[in-house]
């Protein structure tokens, strides 16, 4: 993308709304625009990274055999009385009316719905397990719609559902969906830990969320300092072996973790002063096992094996899309902006033309941008140095190649990766390896 035809409109005065680092820099970096309170358009840079995040997430639900399909983002009222939920969900839920006067409601989340879909087409033992997952936008009138996107009304979750023939089954998914989480954070480069939750509207038996540290969460944590080792990309667990799954959430829970809710002030004591660990978190996902709560009160039964029939036991499955996206920003960043982990920055490199019209530096610019393609932002902007410099550290691209006319010259250019401020001087081809590694 060139700059100076991106609608990358970045701030150099700090918003007055904003009241945490990663609300300021989403709007001092031009990534997103508030339309109404709670209500954000994301632009294209933000946009990115957002498409990024949900890339990973998806990648991590395929790994596990999870299906992606999409329902809609509008519900008829008529689902949500059946599971009870329509007058108990209060507030939150955005209710509408269509010109023949129907009900319907703009999903806060999908229980009612997947189940619905479930009973209209399965029918025996033998089509399950399944789990399946969107990606889609949902509404809650949230009271207070604060901290950007991390509490908006209109927000992007990934939930998923799963669906079993009995209780081992479901404890089995449950446990699988836990690692696919811990995978998914992992490689956005959050540490995240799982904590025994309360279940709260969703309603069930079983329910962890997943905490990320940042000193603006809401909560109060307290964990184990064991979950700073743990490698879930390695750690040979296989999704598919019931043991490997057994091994896997012994670890997560063998260990202290809990948010100020749950929290068990003698149980932490009695760990070794060192292992202690404090401090705010970020909810950024909420697993759920709560039985077969909706596919009782909705009539979705299967036939056995023996000809009799069951109510297949369910979860549910939640990871916070664009609430993610501030979070990491809580995570990774410095005085001067943003610091993207690799994996899911809007571009890789900002290049950095730092005399346009210079026919050396035009020259090897545009050559550097051709090769590095849509992995690139151009700094192409009649800008002085400085405001070039100071808007890629605020974007927070991983690299940056800072062409100038000396350097453009010498066949040379300058390479700095943001996250140490590590700057080299090398030849052009040396900085693509780099980049492009
Ligand atoms: P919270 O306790 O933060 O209000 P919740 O428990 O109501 O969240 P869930 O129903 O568990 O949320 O939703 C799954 C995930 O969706 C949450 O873990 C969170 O990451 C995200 N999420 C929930 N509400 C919002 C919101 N208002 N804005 C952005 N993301 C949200
Ligand atoms: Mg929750």
């Amino acid at each position: 993308m060139r700059l100076s035809r991106s609608l990358l409109p970045t701030l150099k005065e700090t918003p007055a709304e904003a009241q945490i680092v990663s609300h300021r820099l989403m709007l001092r970096a031009g990534l997103v625009r508030q339309t109404a309170s709670g209500i954000y358009a994301w632009l294209p840079a933000g946009y990115r990274v957002l498409h990024n995040i949900a890339r990973i997430v998806r990648e991590e639900q395929d790994a596990i055999g999870a299906q992606e399909l999409l329902m809609p983002t509008i519900q008829p009222a008529e689902l949500w009385r059946e599971s009870g939920r329509y007058e108990g969900y209060g507030k939150e839920m955005l209710r509408i009316r269509d010109r023949h006067d129907r009900e319907l409601l703009y999903g806060p989340t999908n229980e009612e719905m997947i189940t619905d879909l479930f009973r209209q087409s399965v029918r025996s033992y033998r089509e399950l397990p399944q789990s399946v997952y969107h990606i889609q936008w949902k509404f809650r009138d949230e009271v207070r719609p604060r901290f950007g996107v991390m509490r908006g009304r209109e927000f992007l979750m990934k939930d998923a559902y799963s669906f079993d023939i009995d209780q081992a089954g479901a404890v089995l998914s449950y446990r699988r969906m836990m690692l696919s989480y811990m995978r998914s954070f992992q490689r956005l480069g959050l540490q995240a830990i799982p904590m025994a939750a309360d279940t709260g509207p969703i309603g069930g038996d079983l329910s962890h969320e997943f905490i990320i540290l940042a000193p603006t969460g809401e909560s109060q944590v307290f964990f184990d300092a064991a979950f700073e080792e743990i490698d879930y990309s390695q750690g040979g667990f296989d999704a598919r072996s019931p043991e490997d799954l057994a091994r896997f959430y012994g670890l997560m829970t063998s260990h202290y973790a809990a948010t100020d809710e749950k929290h068990d002030a003698a149980a932490f004591a009695a760990l070794a002063p060192e292992r202690r660990r404090e401090g705010r978190g970020i909810e950024v996902g909420h697993i759920f096992y709560f039985g077969t709560k909706y596919s009782r009160a909705m009539n979705f039964s299967v036939t056995t094996a023996d000809g009799s029939s069951v109510h297949p036991e369910m979860g549910s499955y939640g990871i916070g899309v664009s609430r993610l996206v501030g979070a990491v920003i809580e995570a990774s960043h410095d005085e001067a902006g943003i610091i993207w982990p690799d994996a899911i920055a809007p571009f890789r490199a900002a290049l950095l033309n730092l005399k346009p019209g210079d026919a050396a530096c035009d020259g090897l610019c545009e050559s550097l941008y051709a090769r590095l393609g849509g992995a690139a932002l151009y700094d192409d902007r009649e800008e002085r140095a400085g405001v070039k410099f100071n808007d890629a550290d605020l974007l927070g691209h991983p690299w940056q190649i800072i062409v100038g006319p000396r350097g453009a010259t010498a066949g040379k250019v300058e390479l700095k990766r943001r996250a140490s401020g590590a700057r080299e001087e090398l030849s052009p081809e040396a900085a693509l390896a780099k980049i492009l590694g």
